[in-house]
C-alpha cells in the first residue's frame, strides 16, 4: 500500500496552492462577510477544471483520480472552505452521479456544462420533515403521460442560490401505485421550480445555501435520471463518495487552523517568550497535528478503495466522521491559542471554527456515520 502521494499528485497539490494563495484566501473574509459569490473567480476555476474533477476529459473534465480529488479539494478548503464546499457538493453528488447514472444524451446535456463549469450543481436530498431519515421525503413525482409532475419542498440546498442545475429526488408514483425514489435532473429555469432566501448560516457563508420549492414542475421522461424506483441505489453511492468530499473539505479546514496556530503561538510573546514555548501549547499543537495526519490518511486510504473499485462504505464514513470531528477541535484549540485575539475578526481563526462545525452535519451527521460503521462492523 503507497502511503505517500505520487508525483503527480504532489504537483497536483502544489498548483492548486499556488492558486488558491493568490485567489482564494482574501475572496474567504469577503464571501464570509458578504455572501455574495464570487462568479469571477468560479470562472478561473472552471478554466483549471475544478467543477469536473473525476469527470475524463472527453466531457471537458479533468480526469483524476480519487486521492487527487481529495487533495484539491482540501487545498480549495483550506483556503476558502465555502468555496471548497461548493466544488465539493458540485463534484461529489451533482456531477459524479449524472456521470456514473446518466445515459448519452443526459451526459450531452447535463454532464457537459457541469464538467465545464458553465452550470454548478446541486444535491436536493434532504427536506422539512426527511433529514437523517431520507426515506420520509414528501416530494411526489407523478407519471403523466411521457412526463412527470413534481410537487415538494427541499431544503438547505448547498449551491442552491447559484445553481443551473439540480438533483431532485421524489418519490415517483404512477396510476397510484408507489414506485419508489427516483432522481430527476432539474434545470433552475424550469417552470415550478423556485428557489427560497438564502439561509444566514453560522459557517460557510460564502456558500448560497437555499431552499427550493417544486409546484406543479413539469419534468420530461428523458430528465428522469437512471431507473424509475432506482434512487435510493443513487443516493446511497452517492453519499458513499461525497463523504470523501466531506473528508477532505474538513481536513482543508484543519489544516488551516493548525498553521494559523503554529503562526501565531510562534509570534505572540508572553512572559517573556513566545508562546510556542510552553509545554501546554505545545502539546495542543502535537495533538492536532497527529490526528489532522490520521483524518489524511483515513481520508486517502477510503480514496484509494474508491479507485480501485473496491467497497468503501465503512471506510468513508470513518473517513468522514472522524474528519470533521477533528476539524472541529482543531479550531476549537486554534481559539484557545490565538486567547482573546481568537475571539474577535482580526484573525480568521473564529471563522474556521463556525466553518469547521457543519462538517458533523451535513451529508450525514456523526451519528449516522457511526450508525453506518457499526452496522458494516456488524455484519463482518
Ligand atoms: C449548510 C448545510 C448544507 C446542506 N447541504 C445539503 C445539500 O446540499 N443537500 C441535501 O440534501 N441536504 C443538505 N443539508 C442537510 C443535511 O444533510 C441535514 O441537515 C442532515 O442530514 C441532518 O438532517 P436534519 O438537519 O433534518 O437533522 P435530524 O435528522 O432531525 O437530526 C437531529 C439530530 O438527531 C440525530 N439523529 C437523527 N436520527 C438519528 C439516529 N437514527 N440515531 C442517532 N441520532 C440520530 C442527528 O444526528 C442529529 O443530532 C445541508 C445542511 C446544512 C446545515
Amino acid at each position: 500500500m503507497r502511503l505517500e502521494p505520487t508525483m503527480k499528485q504532489a504537483v497536483i497539490r502544489r498548483s492548486v496552492r499556488k492558486f488558491s494563495e493568490r485567489r482564494l484566501i482574501a475572496a474567504a473574509v469577503e464571501m464570509d462577510k458578504t455572501e455574495q459569490f464570487p462568479w469571477d473567480i468560479a470562472e478561473e476555476m472552471a478554466g483549471l477544471q475544478y467543477f469536473g474533477l473525476e469527470i475524463p476529459a472527453t466531457y471537458g473534465g479533468a480526469g483524476l483520480d480519487s486521492v487527487s480529488t481529495a487533495i484539491v479539494i482540501e487545498e480549495i478548503s483550506k483556503a476558502n472552505a465555502a468555496m471548497g464546499l461548493c466544488i465539493s457538493v458540485h463534484n461529489g453528488v451533482a456531477a459524479s452521479p449524472v456521470y456514473l447514472f446518466g445515459n448519452a444524451e443526459q451526459h450531452r446535456r447535463f454532464l457537459n456544462p457541469l464538467a465545464q463549469g458553465k452550470k454548478i450543481g446541486t444535491f436536493c436530498l434532504t427536506e422539512p420533515n426527511a433529514g437523517s431519515d431520507a426515506s420520509a421525503l414528501e416530494t411526489n413525482a407523478i407519471r403523466d403521460g411521457g412526463d412527470y409532475i413534481l410537487n415538494g419542498n427541499k431544503v438547505f440546498v448547498t449551491n442552491g442560490g447559484i445553481s443551473g442545475i439540480n438533483l431532485i429526488f421524489a418519490k415517483t408514483r404512477a396510476d397510484g401505485k408507489d414506485l419508489g425514489f427516483s432522481v430527476f435532473i432539474v434545470e433552475s429555469e424550469r417552470e415550478g421550480l423556485e428557489k427560497g432566501p438564502i439561509e444566514d448560516l453560522m459557517g460557510m457563508r460564502g456558500n448560497p445555501v437555499c431552499p427550493l420549492s417544486l409546484r406543479d414542475c413539469r419534468i420530461p421522461l428523458e430528465n428522469r435520471l437512471g431507473d424509475e424506483g432506482g434512487g435510493l441505489k443513487i443516493a446511497l453511492s452517492t453519499l458513499g463518495g461525497g463523504r470523501l468530499g466531506i473528508a477532505a473539505q474538513a481536513l482543508g479546514i484543519a489544516q488551516a487552523s493548525l498553521d494559523a496556530s503554529i503562526k501565531y503561538a510562534k509570534e505572540r510573546r508572553q512572559f517573556g517568550k513566545a508562546i510556542c514555548d510552553f509545554g501546554a501549547i505545545q502539546d495542543l499543537l502535537a495533538e492536532v497535528g497527529t490526528r489532522i495526519e490520521a483524518s489524511r490518511l483515513l481520508t486517502h486510504r477510503a480514496c484509494d478503495l474508491r479507485e480501485k473499485g473496491k467497497k468503501y462504505t465503512m471506510e468513508s464514513a470513518m473517513a468522514k466522521v472522524y474528519a470533521s470531528e477533528i476539524a472541529v477541535e482543531a479550531t476549537r484549540v486554534g481559539v484557545q491559542i490565538h486567547g482573546g485575539y481568537g475571539y474577535t475578526k482580526a484573525y480568521p481563526i473564529e471563522r474556521f471554527y463556525r466553518d469547521a462545525k457543519v462538517c458533523e452535519i451535513y451529508e450525514g451527521t456523526s451519528e449516522i456515520q457511526r450508525v453506518v460503521i457499526a452496522r458494516e462492523l456488524l455484519k463482518g
